[in-house]
């Protein structure tokens, strides 16, 4: 091996690795993480063979974040997260107040000084927003309510730890039981001022100014019709906004990649920087997990046994329960809850640095450090599981006869039945419900359409279509599109997950009506169909199908 080439090996080696681990335990059905995780284990300092520089391997792991929280802001408007800040922002602290409680009984039992078990508890708190992220990619959950509340939480839990990152230098020595003369207020006061002051200048900055240059400057790159300075304009914006936020204003990379993607999400363009992103994106990704793999001591495991299962109990089930809690009290629905709670049930990144932090300050010890690798990694792993667990759950409730007893009793629920007879019941006005939408509404069929997107339910009200506001699998929803007396119901909403909850409500309502519903994969056919749909479509074979039949016309043109 060259040893004078660390950043080549390090990527070399860990794509190559993740890539064999990755592959194989997918073939015993294990998510390919778990094979990234190991494959950074093997190349970490505490397996014998190679040892990649864990200083690059970290650094490579932030242009995944980076590129991750640009993807996530190009879906996000400030409307989005305005809209979900009543939840996120007390969700986050009290979840991060449990977690912290939790991490400091855990140190107090194991005799740690009070400084200590906070910065331990600290430490357990934050989730990592590559792991959330993907469990919410891999579910299309992104686009959903309960996508932008966890986006929402994480956001909130950024700003936590960049604050706790200026924070802690100057409250170290009260933590550490040093500061005879009480605590310097000004000393505290000013860092958290000039902290918020950055962060703000940057929001504002890149509200007023970035939301007018970058557009632009990308509309005018799509202009000189170079698909690779378009790609190039890309990678620019969102690496070159990151890192300037960092250097500039104290912001995080990935709160500065977030607002970078969010500006550009208004731009019609931003589907097409979204998808230029995606290969590199999830290549890092990859390299995040193999750098968390590489942190792992594996002797914890029979050196602090019980230690290590506290510590997993905290993040598993403490922060869940407490995230579970607060979503609830705030009268979301019980799957709403129970996804929040299952995607923050790990920690990564933000853990990382703060125990960096934390052990410089002196304010965590070598066994803190060691259990909150470990439990990052392990909980990491488990992740995947959890989800997995939480579909068995919901699926169970859905199968159910009757509507949940925990549903959300929203105001819809008294929403009036639909006087219309009938009529067809259209779930989701997007890309294929539009369409189908026209084209009842030419042919003079009476259409009621069930739509949750605010933009799109202003523009059908001004066409004068039925429409009923909200998610269609909330309970009640069903029942005011008078689904009982309607002529059939079309699911026309891309995620076949929430799709299946509707379909079996439906069905729970009338076990006539012809359903027909969307999916992407076998699989999902399988679900729905499972669900109760007579007939789904796959977006796939239709393509298919219409290709084929315009090629053996002669190719040619079919009326739009
Ligand atoms: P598209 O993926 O372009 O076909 O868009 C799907 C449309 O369905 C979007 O306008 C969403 O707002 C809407 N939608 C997705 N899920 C639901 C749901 N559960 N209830 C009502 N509308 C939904």
């Amino acid at each position: 091996m060259n040893h004078n080439t660390p950043l080549i090996s390090t990527i070399v080696v860990g794509l190559v690795l993740a890539f064999i681990l990755g592959a194989l335990v997918q073939r015993v059905r294990v998510s390919p993480l778990v094979g990234y995780l190991l494959a950074g284990v093997v190349m970490g300092p505490f397996t014998p063979g190679y040892v990649a520089d864990q200083n690059i391997a970290n650094e490579l792991a932030e242009i995944g974040i980076i590129l991750l929280m640009f993807g996530v802001g190009l879906h996000f408007s400030l409307k989005d997260l305005w809209s979900v800040r009543a939840i996120a922002l007390p969700g986050a602290v009290v979840q991060i107040t449990a977690a912290t409680v939790m991490g400091w009984a855990l140190g107090w039992t194991l005799g740690w000084s009070t400084g200590k078990g906070i910065m331990f508890g600290i430490a357990l708190s934050t989730a990592s927003t590559v792991v959330l992220l993907r469990a919410m990619q891999e579910r299309r959950l992104i686009d959903t309510e309960r996508g932008r509340i966890a986006v929402g939480w994480l956001i909130v839990e950024d700003i936590f730890c960049v604050l706790t990152l200026v924070m802690l230098p100057p409250l170290a020595g009260l933590m550490n039981g040093e500061t005879a003369g009480g605590l310097d207020v000004s000393a505290l006061a000013w860092p958290l001022a000039m902290t918020l002051g950055k962060v703000a200048t940057f929001v504002v900055l890149m509200l007023v100014v970035g939301r007018r240059v970058i557009p632009w400057l990308l509309h005018y790159v799509a202009h000189t019709g170079s698909r690779e300075l378009f790609r190039l304009a890309v990678f620019a914006i969102s690496l070159g906004v990151a890192f300037g936020a960092a250097i500039l204003f104290d912001v995080s990379f990935a709160l500065g990649a977030f607002f970078a993607g969010m500006i550009l999400s208004e731009s019609e363009l931003s589907q097409r920087a979204a998808s230029e992103t995606l290969p590199l994106r999830d290549a890092f990704a990859v390299l995040f997990f193999v750098s968390v793999g590489m942190l792992f001591d594996p002797s914890i495991i029979i050196k602090e046994p019980l230690p290590l299962l506290a510590t997993l109990f905290i993040i598993l089930f403490g922060k869940s329960l407490a995230a579970y809690a607060i979503v609830r009290v705030f009268g979301y629905s019980n799957s709403t809850a129970l996804t929040i709670s299952a995607s923050l049930a790990q920690i990564g990144e933000f853990s990382f640095i703060l125990i960096a932090l934390g052990v410089s300050l002196s304010l965590m010890s070598e066994r803190g450090r060691d259990l909150v690798l470990a439990g990052s990694i392990i909980t990491i792993m488990l992740n995947p599981l959890w989800f997995a667990l939480l579909d068995r759950v919901l699926a169970d409730k859905e199968g159910a006869p009757k509507a949940p007893p925990d549903e959300k009793p929203a105001p819809r629920v008294e929403l009036p039945v639909s006087p219309l007879t009938n009529h067809v019941v259209l779930v989701g006005y997007g890309r294929v419900g539009s369409v189908v939408g026209r084209a009842l509404r030419a042919g003079n069929v009476p259409l009621l359409v069930i739509e949750d997107n605010p933009g799109t339910i202003e523009r059908l009200r001004q066409e004068s279509v039925d429409v009923i506001t909200g998610n269609a699998a909330a309970q009640g929803m069903l029942q005011a599109a008078n689904l009982a007396a309607a002529r059939g119901l079309l699911v026309a909403i891309p995620d076949a997950f929430e799709g299946g909850q509707i379909v079996a409500k439906a069905r729970a309502i009338s076990t006539s009506v012809p359903i027909i519903a969307r999916a992407h994969s076998e699989e999902e056919i399988a679900h729905l169909k499972h669900h109760g749909a007579n007939s789904v479509i796959m977006g796939e074979h239709e393509i298919a199908k219409a290709m084929v039949a315009q090629i053996c016309m002669g190719a040619q043109p079919l009326a739009s």
